[in-house]
């Protein structure tokens, strides 16, 4: 089995495991020689990836085919990611898909930014690690509309008008004054 499942792994305070789950060992497809595949499927839940990236699960096929140069790794990964709205900060739980098609070079090469070494481990996490920076460096918003945060109190005007709304900007109240005369 490459994905050993119902392993116990470490089990962080905040309810997360370890990026062990995210390892496969591939050493049966390695010596299986080119031209063999071999089919997966990933449904981890709260899973820390790596020191700066924990995801609330990571799920999906992938597709392991042996090729001359290592390892061609093709699927698509849902995983879900922890993140806040950039406008009221409140947590947001963001679904993403991962379309995965990197090769991990066997043996591992320089030229290569994934590998596989002489250990036959497959690692996901730090392809996972790279495509979630990505995502996260675009920003996402709790729902269309957001109405952020007030710049002067700081209220979540998501949960209604907070109580300076009502304080008109100096100037415009005496453009008021002015109009009113
Ligand atoms: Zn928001
Ligand atoms: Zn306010």
């Amino acid at each position: 089995m490459p994905f050993q499942a119902g392993k116990i792994v470490k089990q962080y305070t905040n309810g997360y495991v370890s990026n062990r789950v995210l390892k496969m060992n591939v050493g049966f497809l390695l010596t299986a020689g080119s031209g063999h595949t071999h089919n997966t499927v990933f449904d981890v839940p709260q899973v820390r990836v790596a020191e700066d990236v924990d995801l609330a699960y990571v799920r999906g096929p992938l597709r392991l085919s042996r090729t001359k140069e290592g390892i061609l790794v093709q699927g698509e990964l849902h995983v879900g990611i922890e993140d806040e709205c950039y406008r009221c900060l409140s947590p947001v739980l963001r679904d993403m898909t991962i379309d995965v098609e990197e090769l991990y070079a066997y043996p591992s090469s320089r030229a290569s930014e994934f590998s596989i070494d002489d250990d036959a481990i497959l690692d996901i996490a730090p392809l996972v690690r790279a495509e979630t920076i990505i995502a996260d460096a675009r920003g996402v918003l709790c729902r269309p509309d957001c109405k952020g945060l007030c710049p002067n109190c700081g209220a979540n005007l998501n949960l209604g008008p907070c109580d300076c709304q009502e304080e008109i900007d100096p100037r415009l109240a005496k453009l008021k004054e002015l109009l009113k005369k």
